[in-house]
């Protein structure tokens, strides 16, 4: 059932519009189409939040709304969309859109039997398949609106919006559920969580996000389905605990992680860091004060409306992992910069494995890392080279991490922060205490 909400009742404000998402809006329906701004974004206009990105929902093919725009990319294979790019560097700013989805549930999907491994020749030309597990691998067949909504995961995000008429269209009762702060999955919750287990990852999101309690059937199958995240491309995984853990509720994240039992075992990269309760492991040593200050740190800075690098973050969280392995290779007689340089490959290797298209990422992570031992050594022309790297903050910054949380002592931290900020003749004398 279509229902339309007026802004008497639904209060979005129009302030906190985007106005590149408005005018790709007003650009498709110029051209005759209907256009929605829709999802996430509807849903923080609702709770009277800034939305951080603008997706678009429309009845143009990816084409034809290419063809609307001056630069307009198709993107997606699995998802085919179109992201329409406005300005450049720090203005860059970029609108998804997509076309209406067709509910085929799985009725008129071609079956493979797929798994991570599923070729691509497999897949070519076809437009909706899902695998043995009815997992969805291809979903791009055109529907209408009503059916757009009903494959959408959560009620809360599958409002639409006309920022012309300030008109919410409403099929599934999200509305009432963003009223009673409550995650209801659309449909039946299990079958959907066959779909696309990530769902249950995005449950989890959204509820440590919005502080909303997941509906109880939407809760119950959570635990069972969880074992069918196994078949999720680790990339993808990957890419959904990077955004779980930049929310801005990292701590709370992990936390619903932990209620919903999915603490340990889903991610490689929390196992290497929660202890077997999917706590935070030796929640009152050094460890678990460091990893909680990273976090109520990363959650600060998404609070201040500053970046949150994903490269800092995991830096953080798979440091004692790296130390305890730097430790051991040092007491079996390898150097201080080898053993690190070792220590850093075999974490790599067991908690992210070779994810394509993460090369920048691990590079960040490997500069912060080998810049600790170089902290250690306050000589001349050491101290100035590296205060001259271009990522010298990264790790200065995790140095002071460091020494917060009593893992070195903070004096070292002190120094090169006086260091940093000293005159000439200030750090004259800082070389020379230190000698
Ligand atoms: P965020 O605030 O994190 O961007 P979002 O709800 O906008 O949250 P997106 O991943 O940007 O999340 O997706 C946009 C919309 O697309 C969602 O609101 C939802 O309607 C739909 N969607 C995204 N992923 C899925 C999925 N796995 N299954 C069903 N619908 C989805
Ligand atoms: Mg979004």
């Amino acid at each position: 059932k279509r229902v339309e909400v007026s802004v008497a009742e639904h209060g979005i404000d129009p302030s906190l519009l985007d106005e590149r998402a408005v005018r790709v809006v007003q650009t498709l329906t110029e051209a005759g189409f209907e256009a929605y701004i829709v999802g996430g974004a509807v849903r923080d206009l609702l709770l009277g939040m800034r939305p951080k990105d603008f997706d678009v929902a429309t009845d143009a093919t990816p084409e034809q709304v290419k063809g609307l725009f001056r630069r307009a990319f198709i993107i997606g294979r699995r998802f085919r969309i179109v992201h329409v790019v406005y300005g450049r560097g720090r203005e860059h700013e970029v609108i998804e859109v997509s076309t209406f989805r067709a509910l085929l549930v799985n009725e008129g999907a071609e079956q493979v039997a797929g798994n991570e491994k599923t070729s691509k020749e497999e897949l070519a030309g076809k437009s909706h398949v899902v695998d043995a597990a009815g997992r969805v691998l291809r979903d791009n067949v055109w529907g209408p609106q009503i059916e757009d909504a009903a494959r959408r995961d959560f009620t809360v995000n599958a409002l639409y919006y006309d920022p012309q008429r300030q008109l919410v269209v409403d099929y599934h009762g999200g509305l009432a559920d963003a009223k009673k702060r409550v995650l209801r999955m659309i449909g039946d919750p299990e079958a959907r969580y066959r779909e696309d287990p990530v769902r249950i990852v995005r449950a989890v999101r959204f509820a440590a996000k919005l502080g909303f309690e997941l509906e109880p059937k939407t809760r119950a199958p959570v635990k069972a389905m969880s074992e069918l995240l196994a078949n999720v491309p680790a990339s993808r995984l990957f890419d959904e605990m990077i955004k779980l853990l930049q929310t801005g509720h990292s701590l709370a994240s992990l936390e619903e992680l932990r209620k919903q039992g999915l603490g340990r075992g889903v991610f490689p990269v929390l196992d290497a860091m929660l202890n077997e309760h999917g706590e935070m492991a030796e929640a009152d040593g050094v460890r678990g004060k460091f990893l909680r200050m990273a976090f109520e740190d990363t959650d600060l800075r998404v609070a201040e409306g500053r970046g949150v690098s994903a490269n800092f973050m995991l830096a953080c969280m798979l440091w004692f992992d790296v130390l305890g392995r730097w430790t051991a290779n040092r007491e079996a007689g390898e150097p201080v910069i080898p053993a690190l340089q070792q220590a850093i490959d075999t974490v790599f290797d067991a908690r992210i494995g070779d994810i394509s298209g993460r090369g920048k990422l691990a590079t960040e992570m490997r500069e912060i890392w080998m810049m600790q031992p170089r902290f250690e050594r306050r000589t001349g022309s050491g101290v100035y080279t590296l205060i001259d790297q271009p990522r010298y903050r990264a790790g200065f910054d995790f140095l002071r991490l460091r020494a917060d949380a009593g893992e070195i002592d903070a004096a070292l931290a002190d120094w090169w922060e006086d260091f940093a900020l000293g005159t000439d003749d200030e750090r004259e004398a800082l070389l020379e205490e230190a000698r």
